[in-house]
């Protein structure tokens, strides 16, 4: 069915509800302060619009828990891990299925086979738990984008391709010291912008030709497969299902974060074809994940997985998502906030650099501007800039990331348009009085993954 209406409605109605964190303006100040303006040390009963991720966020359905309850919790062999194996069969093609308590734990197996001292790893972007594990095991990781993704004004369909040149120059180059290639779907660290089945099949082709394994990072793979279906020719009737097989199809093998589009709170698993690897990947898992048909998982965990595969690939739900992050990005235009164009598939990316060009990078203004949301509206978002990617030089010099971005993720089935509705009205207040952000200073900051913890002040 194709939806004519101009109103987006949610494909479906709500049957448990939880009380959203209503606070005053004051309130929040002090939460912030308390917080030392950093967004990840605020309690979420504090927080009414939570768009810092849309990782693990998701709304599960009646059928899901259903399956919870249907969970056999068996150490060895249970019920429910057959019908997460069928079902991620199902889906990728794939035939060892191995699962694992999340993606960066499937990224930590797969590297520990495929990584190493002198390998190289090459995707269209890895995401930073994917970079971080393939470095932990002394690989480089190396990101080849098309440029195209690096131009955040200019619009394009699908931003999240690989550049197939470089990638074959780099093939050609580095030999077999280059261990695999990875595609991430959608490519998150660049957008969240789609990868065509084109760009799929060059690479897929490309890495045959040189004999390099090739794998999907698949956390969105459901939302990648609909872009597919609404701007690649040829693919207009096709079900989304069909179109994900598809996909799967080019590569040798997948890892996937379940708490993405497999609507579900925890999980991932890693999927493949080769049953030398799936034999030493069950060993490693052993050590770390736990027996091989839960991995660190609950039987329950696994069934609400399966049924989430299926549902994240109905139509209806597909079209109400894409479409819904599009309105958001939409309504942040009309209101002359910059955004990365395109919106992406789970998440709207405002450009605070430009939003907001009196506050120099040094002065964060991504974190001041996502301060602000909270301030104004309490919308939580999540900052990707200096203060998460920014570096000190030898000589203790601040070295500001090259980007400002404030990320607006969608948590799936959670919020309704009315929400959105707010989250633009919000944006209007902010803009009005943007004037009045100010920056920011970091007061102290750990040297690793420094954003969760830091501590900042405001700045005049
Ligand atoms: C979230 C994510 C991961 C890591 O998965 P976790 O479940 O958070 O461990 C890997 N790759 C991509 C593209 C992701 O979005």
């Amino acid at each position: 069915m194709t939806w004519q209406w101009k109103t987006i409605i949610e494909p479906f109605k709500i049957k448990s509800v939880e009380p959203l964190g209503f606070t005053v303006r004051d309130e929040r100040l002090k939460v912030l302060e308390q917080a030392s303006y950093n967004l990840f040390k605020i309690p979420a009963s504090k927080v009414l619009i939570d768009l810092l991720t849309d990782s693990g966020t998701s709304a599960m359905s009646a059928e899901q828990w259903a399956g919870i309850m249907r969970g056999d919790e068996s150490y060895a062999g249970a019920r429910s891990f057959f019908v997460f194996e069928k079902a991620v069969q199902d889906v990728t093609g794939y035939k060892e299925v191995i699962p694992t308590h999340q993606g960066r734990a499937a990224e930590r197996i797969l590297f520990s086979i495929v990584g190493g001292k002198g390998k190289c790893i090459i995707a269209n972007s890895h995401f930073d738990t994917t970079r971080a594990n393939a470095e932990a095991t002394g690989a480089q990781a190396l990101d080849l984008p098309i440029k195209e993704a690096l131009d955040f004004e200019k619009p394009g369909l699908f931003k999240g391709d690989m550049d197939v040149l470089a990638l074959e120059r780099n093939l050609k180059e580095k030999g077999q010291s280059v261990s695999m290639v990875i595609m991430t779907v959608t490519n998150n660290s660049l957008g969240g912008q789609p990868v065509s089945m084109k760009n799929m099949k060059e690479v897929s082709n490309i890495c045959k030709k040189y004999k390099i394994p090739f794998f999907i990072d698949a956390a969105r793979f459901a939302e990648n497969a609909y872009f597919i279906k609404l701007y690649e020719k040829g693919f207009e009737n096709k079900t989304p299902k069909e179109i994900a097989k598809e996909m799967f199809s080019h590569a040798d093998g997948c890892l996937m974060s379940a708490k993405k589009d497999a609507l579900v709170n925890i999980g991932g698993f890693l999927a493949m074809n080769n049953t030398e690897w799936a034999k030493r990947a069950r060993e490693i898992e052993i050590l770390g994940e736990g027996f091989p048909t839960y991995g660190g998982l609950a039987g329950r965990d696994l069934e609400a997985i399966a049924q989430g595969l299926k549902e994240v690939l109905d139509e209806e739900y597909l079209n109400y998502r894409l479409k819904s992050v599009a309105y958001l990005g939409e309504g942040l235009r009309k209101h002359g906030v910059p955004i990365v164009e395109p919106p992406g598939g789970h998440a709207v990316y405002v450009n605070a650099k430009k939003f907001l060009p009196s506050i120099p990078v040094e002065k964060l203004p991504a974190q001041a501007l996502a301060c602000a949301l909270y301030l104004e509206g309490g919308i939580r978002a999540s900052e990707i800039g200096s203060l998460m990617f920014g570096k000190h030089d030898e000589k203790g010099k601040f070295i500001p990331a090259s980007m400002e971005l404030v990320r607006l993720a969608i948590p799936r089935r959670v919020y309704t348009q009315s929400h959105i509705d707010f989250v633009i009205e919000v944006f209007g207040e902010v803009a009005k009085k943007k004037d009045l952000i100010q920056g920011l200073r970091i007061l102290e900051a750990p040297e690793y993954l420094g954003h969760f913890t830091a501590k900042l002040a405001p700045v005049s």
